[in-house]
């Protein structure tokens, strides 16, 4: 049976990109994906996607038609492309016999997938049909500095936690800034907490722990917690490196789906 894998990334990440690798590299394995573009607004892809929301709903009839700017055209154009997902879902699910993965790439502003009731709908109807992971995307070179690598982590957290899926971390871009750093500081929280206390200092003027410090610190559990659920994959999307290592991972949330998800979804049925 084919997994879902959900791409999700900060706009710039090389979320695109990364799906363009995956779709060449499980080619050159012998096992096309079928891919599900979930972008209205997106101008070209850099692959043929086998279902496309664009030829469903015209992104900028909707803006014109509704009188909305970028964000709300986006929106509501998945709002609408969402209303008839069920029939996407059963395609997906008669090609589900044939294909081992099926690639679903949102839309580049993450907030609009994330925060949605339309991308709530869309992740836990796929989720309910089909072994599902959550590939979120991370630009490794724009996250060496330990608050910008928090906000991330954070982010992500608050991802995985309203999906309660498997979750990969992603970090792209290994070409240019290698992930071993990201490693260590989930691996071991001092290593990150001296990293941030060099970048923001630990104590103000008067020797008073920073504000930054005790929330650091206070977070640190929560953080600690959030690294058990997930597994981290460097991966350049240019290069193709680590993406060998990247399928590894999703086969193993496979496991994850079936041994976590899916009792507590029949649980809840
Ligand atoms: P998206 O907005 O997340 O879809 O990001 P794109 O896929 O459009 O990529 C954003 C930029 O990052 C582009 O200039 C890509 O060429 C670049 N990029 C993406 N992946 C990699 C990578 O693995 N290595 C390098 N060096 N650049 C990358």
């Amino acid at each position: 049976k084919a997994m879902v894998i959900i791409t999700i990334g900060m706009a710039g990440a090389g979320k695109s990109t990364f799906v363009q690798r995956m779709n060449s590299y499980l080619h050159s394995q012998g096992s096309p994906p079928y891919i599900l573009n979930l972008d209205p607004a997106v101008t070209s892809t850099p692959f043929e996607p086998n279902i496309d929301i664009r030829d469903t709903v015209n992104y900028h009839e909707v803006m014109k038609q509704y009188n909305l700017g970028p964000n709300g055209g986006i929106l509501t154009a998945l709002n609408l492309f969402t209303t008839k997902f069920d029939q996407v879902l059963g395609l997906v699910e008669k090609r589900a016999e044939s294909v081992d993965y099926v690639i679903l790439d949102t839309p580049g502003q993450i907030e609009i997938f994330t925060w949605s009731a339309s991308g709530a709908i869309i992740t836990d109807a796929v989720a309910a049909t089909l072994p599902t992971v959550v590939a979120y995307i991370i630009d490794t070179p724009r996250t060496t500095a330990p608050a910008t690598f928090m906000s991330n982590m954070l982010y992500a957290c608050s991802i995985l936690y309203k999906t309660k899926l498997p979750f990969i971390l992603v970090f792209n871009k290994t070409d240019v800034q290698p992930h071993d750093f990201a490693i260590e500081w989930m691996k071991d929280f001092e290593a990150f907490q001296q990293a941030l206390a060099s970048h923001s200092g630990t104590t103000d003027d008067e020797g008073e722990p920073t504000y930054m410090n005790s929330l650091m610190n206070s977070m640190s559990l929560v953080l600690d917690e959030f690294y058990q659920h997930l597994t981290a994959v460097g991966v350049s999307s240019m290069t193709g490196a680590g993406m060998k290592e990247f399928f590894e991972a999703v086969e193993a949330s496979r496991t994850e789906y079936e041994k976590e998800y899916l009792p507590e979804l029949e649980r809840a049925r």
